[in-house]
This record gives C-alpha cells, sequence and structure tokens, in this order.
C-alpha cells in the first residue's frame, strides 16, 4: 500500500509521522514530480535526477536548482 487517495504519496510512510508532516511531503513532492519547462529548449521535460540537481530529458541540460523544485 503505497499510494492513498486521502494522502496521496505520503501513503507510503504508512501510520508513521503524523499528518501535518505528511501535508507538507505531499505538496513538495506533487510539485516536484509535475511536468518542469527546461529552462533550455522550454520543453515540458525538464526532472529532478537528485537534490538540487535538474535535467531535461529532451535536449540533455542539466542544471543546479533547488532540491524540490527547478528554481
Ligand atoms: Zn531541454
Amino acid at each position: 500500500m503505497a499510494r492513498t487517495k486521502k494522502i496521496g504519496a505520503a501513503g507510503k510512510f504508512g501510520p508513521r509521522y503524523g499528518k501535518s508532516v505528511k501535508d507538507r511531503f505531499r505538496e513538495v513532492h506533487k510539485a516536484s514530480k509535475k511536468p518542469h519547462k527546461c529552462p533550455n529548449c522550454l520543453k515540458p521535460g525538464f526532472k529532478r535526477v537528485a537534490s538540487g540537481i535538474w535535467v531535461c530529458n529532451k535536449c540533455g541540460h542539466k542544471m543546479a536548482g533547488k532540491a524540490y523544485k527547478p528554481m
């Protein structure tokens, strides 16, 4: 059981860590996973590969951004 209707991806934590923490995690997680526009080619293929590292899967552009969002 990794994903639930009410708490989304934070369901992976099961009953642990409390609601407000999981609410915050969900918001950040959702924002990091939604399609980001690449600043180089402007296509929506910009993905987070690690904390603060973002790479475009269309043109290969890699840059440092924020930990959970490109900038
Ligand atoms: Zn690109």
